[in-house]
């Protein structure tokens, strides 16, 4: 019998169900028949086949929800590590991104699916704006049905504008024969961005996107790329709605917010990203004052780890910062932090769920919900021990390292740290072969330069206090 029909049982976990009153079981059980949680509490005694699964000693969870990735850049993993956004804009959108075939995006995407399982991620949003073609976006649907996550493909092209590739009969026709009757292991949104050209011309796609009854996703809030025209065009346009989800949202006025509060939509915050990329500071102190609601995304693996316990802890971190540097400009001190620990593994587990419009069905540990169900031990690890402040361990002390066992719709995808029936070898192949190929287009020269944007001088201030010619070696590296 597969581990597929067979029922499973978490054994004695610290359980974090994520329900509406974030109930938490110690020494808690929890039982998952033909892919739905089936009960959730004390010395629940197992089905004669189950398979059962020793949580002592780990916490047990909800799968984590990312509502922003572009997964066909996992090819280039890392490569971008230094960028700033307007070097990855002229790389992706102006220079390179057109080179990437079919083959290159199923590559990323593999590789980046398997990423998302392995690390606990059990629901991805693929913003996936590399589809040129709709060859290209089999392709992308390709790479996501062979890994065993809930997926959802947002479907986008920077290389036109979203009122030319959504207006093609193809692409209503790639919908019918990819999408279509998928049920919620693979969902469909439509990702473009609104510059805030005033004649609107994005107008065309958001009525696509509402004859079809999808979801849009957006950049907003972008320094220099998208700002508060654009919400203000979607606003009076009538295409705000509580299905909208709004990445970033750093660069925008309390007006803006307003707006994205009043018509129920939601966030995703992309910490890593904008603290470097320069989209704006990461909005979730400022989302707290709208009442916003908020899930978390890591964007691209081109800089940043595809891995939701970093996102959780730099968001944390990004918004604490933020609440001290605002007080102590006005020369007062936090005694009390608004940020906690608990609202981010919310925001990583709820605030997906919400955002997807699929809260009935996936983010928390309740009887009759879809059975995504992660497992965090590490028996091995000296981190894992003690587990004193359950939500403050899941996001300063757990890494993906740590993710022990991941079940995703009823069925193990990895357990004891290794995933069931991993594709990675085909996946580091594919992607070897795109690298190959992009370094070949691009020759050795640019390849290289790309990955090394130039660095700016760092200007020293004067120090009144240099009494001597001191040089400890330690920059020597930087005069290479
Ligand atoms: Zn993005």
């Amino acid at each position: 019998m597969s581990t597929n029909s067979r029922p499973i049982l978490f054994k004695n976990g610290l359980v974090l169900t994520m329900d509406n009153s974030h109930k938490i079981l110690h020494n808690g059980d929890v039982l998952v028949v033909d892919g739905i949680i089936k009960e959730v509490g004390y010395n629940i005694a197992a089905p004669a086949d189950a398979i059962e699964i020793d949580a002592s000693g780990g916490i047990v969870m909800p799968g984590l929800i990312d509502t922003h990735r572009h997964m066909w850049q996992t090819a280039m993993r890392g490569y971008g590590a230094d960028w700033t956004l307007s070097q990855y804009f002229v790389w992706y959108y102006l220079q390179h991104g057109k080179s990437f075939r079919p083959q290159d995006v199923y590559a990323g995407n593999l590789l980046g699916a398997i990423e998302a399982i392995d690390a606990g991620v059990t629901t991805t949003v693929d913003w996936s704006h590399g589809l040129q073609s709709t060859d290209h976006a089999d392709a992308a649907v390709d790479a996501l049905e062979e890994i065993p996550g809930r997926f959802i493909l947002g479907y986008g092209n920077i290389q036109a504008g979203p009122w030319e590739w959504s207006a093609k009969p193809e692409f209503k026709d790639f919908i019918k024969r990819r999408i279509d009757g998928k049920g919620d292991m693979l969902g469909f949104q439509m990702a473009f961005d609104v510059p805030g050209d005033p004649t609107f011309p994005e107008k065309a796609a958001f009525e696509v996107a509402r004859d079809l009854g999808v979801a849009v996703t957006t950049h907003a809030g972008v320094w220099g790329a998208t700002n508060d025209d654009g919400i203000r065009l979607m606003y009076e346009n009538g295409f705000m709605n509580e299905n909208t989800i709004y990445v970033h949202a750093s660069t925008l006025t309390d007006d803006s917010y307003n707006r994205i509060a009043a018509t129920g939509g939601n966030v995703s915050v992309s910490t890593e990203s904008e603290q470097s990329a320069g989209q704006g500071y990461p909005s979730t102190w400022k989302l707290r004052q709208h009442d916003i609601q908020v899930s978390l995304s890591m964007d691209t693996s081109v800089w940043w780890s595809g891995d939701l316990f970093t996102a959780m802890r730099t968001t944390v971190g990004a918004d604490r910062s933020r609440e001290h540097l605002e007080a102590h400009a006005k020369k007062e001190t936090i005694s009390a932090l608004h940020m906690r620990c608990e609202e981010a593994v919310d925001w990583a587990t709820r605030g997906g769920s919400r955002a997807l419009k699929m809260d009935s069905k996936i983010g928390s540990l309740e009887v009759g919900k879809k059975a995504d169900v992660i497992l965090i031990k590490n028996d091995a690890s000296p981190v894992m021990f003690p587990i004193l402040n359950s939500y403050g361990h899941v996001v300063m002390q757990a890494q993906r390292g740590d993710v022990h066992t991941v079940v995703i719709d009823g069925r193990i995808v990895k357990q004891n740290h290794q995933l069931v029936d991993s594709k990675l070898a085909k996946a580091k192949k594919a992607v070897q072969e795109t690298v190959d190929y992009l370094r070949e287009q691009m020759g050795e020269e640019t390849w290289e330069a790309g990955m090394h944007p130039e660095v700016p001088e760092t200007k020293l201030n004067e120090n009144p206090y240099t009494y001597t010619t001191f040089d400890s070696g330690s920059a020597d590296w930087k005069k290479k």
